[in-house]
């Protein structure tokens, strides 16, 4: 028998918890583990533009015949312009390859299949600390993953020093993975000066930059927040892109994202992106549809875009606001330790420098989980659950 031998997998440092959580009986539980954007209700809602755009979807669909294996075209069109913004110089070029993907998790496993399959490139250089499941991916796929210097503990603030240092170890041809925007869990972002130096040691030393960007509009805004890759993109002959929409959209449950191949040249674009359609091919074989028919409708409609930029507006202006209310909260619960530079973090997560016991006893004696590394989803706080969570950090 060959299922005896299967060891029992660890629960996922994320998503498990949210499963302890469902089980847990208490009625003023709260997860803050996950990145799930709640509004001031603590609903996680369909987007009015998602649903306008879902109504026209219904009464307009035809068929439900394949797609492409690239996905729908639109789509991976309004993606690009998304990326790299209106009129693009690198996207007339044709450098640029867009392939639908399910998620932004999707986009990042078939960039390191592709990578690896095609490229002489083996190792992927990832920030300490990082989204929890980059090293799964990348092992998964067999890459192997180092790590950069990104977070000064003491000072709440970027390692900058720490991670040029590093980055000056990696050779030509290794993948760099850079986040876009709202470093996931620190919530802290190069700066355009820094981007750029960046940019500069990546185009000297030939390394190749691929963008985790799942927080497009979660920062400053839609355009700002894409100002760090489209300044890369401006100085380094080669990148990738894995984009997801699963929180700007709040598409979680469509897997909706999209992998891009920017190359020397339009010849070498095509060339890479018949390897990456060869990878989708053999791992999926094609993408589902309502997620992408979703955003190119929207994307392609000027009222409804406008309605979406508006409604992610609400969200991020919200979760700022929330930021603003934690570190007041905090203060009136007598936490005399300094919590200001919570409200300098962008996006969704506040990485709050709790110690693991102290997230243990957080979840244990008070029934508010956050994630063992100490960061907390801000974006699952509201009014109404920001005094029962300070009272309960206060006591730990
Ligand atoms: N990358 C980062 C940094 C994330 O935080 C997440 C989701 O939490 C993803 C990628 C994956 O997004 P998706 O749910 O679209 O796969």
């Amino acid at each position: 028998m060959i299922f005896s031998q299967v060891v029992l997998a660890p629960a996922d440092p994320i998503l498990g918890l949210t499963d302890t959580f469902k089980a847990d009986p208490r009625q003023d539980k709260v997860n803050l583990g996950v990145g799930i954007y709640k509004d001031e209700a603590g609903q996680t809602p369909v987007l009015q533009s998602v649903k306008k755009a879902e109504a026209i979807l219904l009464e307009q669909e035809k068929t439900k015949n394949y797609l492409g294996i690239e996905g729908v075209q639109t789509y991976n069109r309004v993606v690009q312009e998304l990326l790299f913004g209106e009129g693009s110089e690198l996207v007339a070029s044709g450098r640029a390859a867009t392939a639908q993907a399910p998620g932004g998790t999707g986009a990042l496993r078939i960039a390191a299949e592709f990578l690896l399959r095609n490229t002489p490139s083996r190792t992927i250089w990832v920030s300490n600390p990082t989204w929890a499941n980059h090293q799964n991916i990348f092992e998964t796929a067999g890459l192997t993953v180092k790590e950069f210097g990104y977070y000064n503990a003491s000072a709440h603030d970027i390692d900058f020093d720490g991670m040029m240092t590093d980055l000056a170890n990696a050779q030509a041809g290794d993948i760099i993975l850079l986040h876009g925007c709202c470093h996931n869990p620190t919530g802290i972002d190069l700066t355009l000066a820094q981007w750029d130096l960046v940019a500069n040691l990546c185009a000297d030393k030939q390394l190749v930059p691929l963008f985790d960007f799942a927080y497009q509009g979660f920062g400053t805004g839609i355009e700002e927040d894409a100002a760090g890759l489209r300044l890369v993109a401006s100085k380094v002959p080669e990148l990738l892109v894995a984009n997801s929409f699963s929180k700007n959209f709040g598409l979680y449950n469509e897997r909706i994202g999209a992998v891009t191949v920017v190359a020397h040249n339009a010849d070498e674009a095509v060339r890479a992106f018949s390897q990456v359609k060869r990878t989708i091919r053999a791992n999926y074989s094609n993408p589902p549809a309502h997620g992408a028919l979703i955003v190119s409708t929207i994307l392609s409609d000027a009222a409804l875009k406008a309605l979406w930029v508006q409604e992610l507006t609400e969200m991020r202006e919200r979760i700022a606001l929330m930021r603003t209310l934690f570190v007041q909260s905090l203060k009136d619960e007598g936490v005399t330790q300094d919590f200001s530079f919570i409200s300098r973090q962008n996006g969704m997560f506040s990485f709050s420098g709790l110690n693991k016991s102290q997230v243990a006893r957080l979840k244990d004696e008070f029934g508010v989980y956050i994630v063992g590394s100490g960061r907390i989803s801000v974006a699952g706080m509201t009014k109404a659950n920001m005094p029962a969570i300070c009272k309960a950090i206060a006591q730990v």
